[in-house]
């Protein structure tokens, strides 16, 4: 069993070497730039579930607040009320402490609309601010292209008194969404498009998950987000590379409002393939059904991959082993999954279970006898000892452990053939059972009982070792192999007139309703992780096993088998 409940105090990922952020702190640690303090956040959405790109996000923030002796604020950059909801702030939450942090304040910028709003009035009054009546079209036409320069609005000189005036009546709700935004007075001929008069607030009749009806009018990202940093005494503010031009706006609010300077600091997004990053259409993944939920295990989500078997652990190591740049890149998903295997491989006990039963009689073997063979646990960590797995008559192995006219490299069964049954005898098969539509049912064999543990006395050698369960004592299960969610390695790559919708893999998921597992599996609770002795590393789910019909999900297979795949065509 492996468990989860480990905080990332105690798995310390491989050294490596500083990456440009934590090279930016310990640049100011030495300067003593904020008297020694080194203040973080982690600033989600609460507009969907975390997912793999998160996490990256997560262990930077997190992880330079603890090797630095710092701070780690949870901040939800709740002011887009419209695609915000309480079960998402519940599930973030949860991941985060799954993945083995814990923050120091938890705040919402919703906490903060006041203080915002207070702060848009001193820029009106500064003559900083304005209400802009342009419409969402004209406001477009205004604002110019790349290679053109802006023109500045019609209501951009209107006096403090009416814009405060306006702006008043904008929060008490006199008017309709759309109908005025108030707007930062900086250049409407920047080169950097965000620093033409961008809107700090827009009116939106919207019930708020928290602060319900009482505000109508919700501040911008740009003019938000920095303000909450210096609120909360941020010194890095570390956000995506598509931030980098919002720095300069970023710069310009704190500025002139001269409160505390948070910087920002951007690194690139993780994107990986076979998988998508965009919360956007992950949620359209779910309402559409083209996955079960926000936890699928084929999901890139934190909840998925929990589900899928992933350990906090593994998803940390892979995060370290990335690195942190501010080159755009696409990691391969491999990465991921062997992450997971090497962990596995150390930790997971070793369980035998067969996916694709094909009956075994031995004929020679006496009926209703019972024998205790001895197996290994896990033979990477010999603390894990042994267990008893009963030996019967009739047992079951896996119908690709049998091939009725096998060629010459195939070491398993086959007609006359004698393998190896792992921690059992040697088996001969003599003779072949079929139904009447020739489909092979069961296998009549004779044991050599002068092998029991896998060595004949005569010396004589089995190319072939396979697992075997016995048919009296199995677990029957349900067990669902996944594999990559979408066929292609980019999923946005698509040809004219297709979406990404079109990459989907049609055999991301594989359910098998008739498994036969070793008996101890009968007693796996949720969540716990096995090696399946030549199959992979399964876990049981969370959600739909119970103890009287266990579902087990495949986590990851023991080799990348895609790769292989991928070259056969
Ligand atoms: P989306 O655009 O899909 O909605 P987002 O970036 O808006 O995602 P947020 O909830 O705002 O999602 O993200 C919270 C934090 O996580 C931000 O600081 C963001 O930079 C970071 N983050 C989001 N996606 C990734 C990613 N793929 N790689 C690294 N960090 C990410
Ligand atoms: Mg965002």
């Amino acid at each position: 069993m492996t468990t989860d409940n480990q905080s990332a105090e105690t798995s310390e990922p491989e050294e490596r070497s500083r990456n440009f952020i934590e090279q930016i702190v310990e640049a100011d640690l030495a300067a003593d730039t904020h008297q020694g303090r080194v203040h973080t956040r982690f600033p989600p959405e609460p507009n969907g579930y975390l997912h793999i790109g998160h996490a990256k996000s997560i262990c930077l923030n997190f992880g330079i607040a603890k090797n630095y002796n710092g701070k780690c604020n949870l901040r939800f950059d709740d002011t887009n009320p419209a695609k915000e909801e309480t079960e998402y702030v519940e599930s973030i939450k949860q991941d985060v402490q799954w993945l083995g942090f814990d923050w120091d304040g938890i705040y919402f910028a919703s906490d903060y609309f006041q203080q915002l709003y207070d702060y848009a009035i001193q820029l009106i009054q500064a003559g900083k601010a304005y209400v802009c009546s342009l419409s969402p079209e004209e406001t477009r036409e205004y604002r110019g292209g790349w290679d053109t320069v802006g023109e500045d609005s019609p209501y951009r000189e209107r006096s403090v008194e009416e814009n405060m005036d306006l702006f008043q009546r904008m929060k008490a709700g006199e008017f309709a969404d759309g109908e005025h935004t108030l707007r930062a007075k900086i250049d409407m001929a920047s080169p950097n498009m965000n620093m033409r008069d961008p809107a700090m607030y827009r009116i939106k009749h919207f019930h708020h998950h928290r602060t319900g009806d009482q505000w109508c009018i919700y501040p911008m990202y740009d003019f938000a987000h920095g303000i909450c940093d210096s609120i909360e005494k941020i010194t890095h503010s570390i956000c995506t590379l598509e931030f980098e031009h919002h720095r300069p706006l970023y710069d310009w609010f704190l500025d002139e409002l001269d409160i505390f300077r948070s910087r920002q600091y951007e690194f690139a997004r993780l994107s990986m393939t076979h998988t998508l990053m965009s919360k956007r259409r992950l949620l359209e993944l779910v309402q559409n059904n083209h996955v079960q939920g926000w936890d699928d295990p084929r999901m890139p989500t934190i909840s998925g991959l929990r589900r899928r078997g992933y350990t906090p652990d593994a998803i940390r190591q892979f995060c370290s082993r990335i690195g942190v740049t501010k080159q755009n890149s696409t990691h391969d998903i491999s990465w991921l999954e062997d992450a997971l295997r090497a962990q596995l491989n150390k930790e997971a006990p070793r369980r035998a279970a067969v996916l694709r039963p094909l009956k075994v009689v031995i004929d020679n073997y006496e009926e209703g006898h019972v024998e205790m063979m001895e197996a290994v646990n896990n033979p990477e960590d010999p603390s894990a000892g042994t267990r008893q797995i009963p030996f019967t008559r009739e047992l079951y192995i896996e119908q690709s452990d049998f091939m009725e006219d096998p060629p010459k490299k195939f070491f398993r069964l086959g007609p006359g053939r004698e393998v190896r049954l792992r921690y059992g005898f040697f088996i001969t098969c003599q003779e072949v059972i079929k139904d009447e539509e020739g489909n092979i049912v069961e296998l009549r064999c004779t044991y050599d009982p002068e092998t029991r543990g896998g060595q004949a006395p005569d010396g004589r050698k089995v190319r072939g070792t396979i697992h075997w369960v016995s048919a009296e004592h199995a677990v029957d299960a349900e067990v669902r192999l996944y594999d990559h969610l979408f066929e292609t390695p980019d999923p946005n790559q698509v040809e004219e007139g297709k979406s990404y919708l079109d990459n989907l893999n049609p055999n991301s998921l594989e359910v098998l309703k008739n498994c036969k597992l070793e008996p101890s599996l009968g007693q796996a609770r949720p969540g716990e992780r096995f090696q399946f002795e030549r199959l992979g590393y399964f876990c049981v789910d969370s959600e739909d096993s119970s103890e009287t019909s266990p579902v087990f999900n495949r986590s990851v297979t023991l080799r990348d088998t895609w790769a292989k795949m991928q070259k056969k065509g």
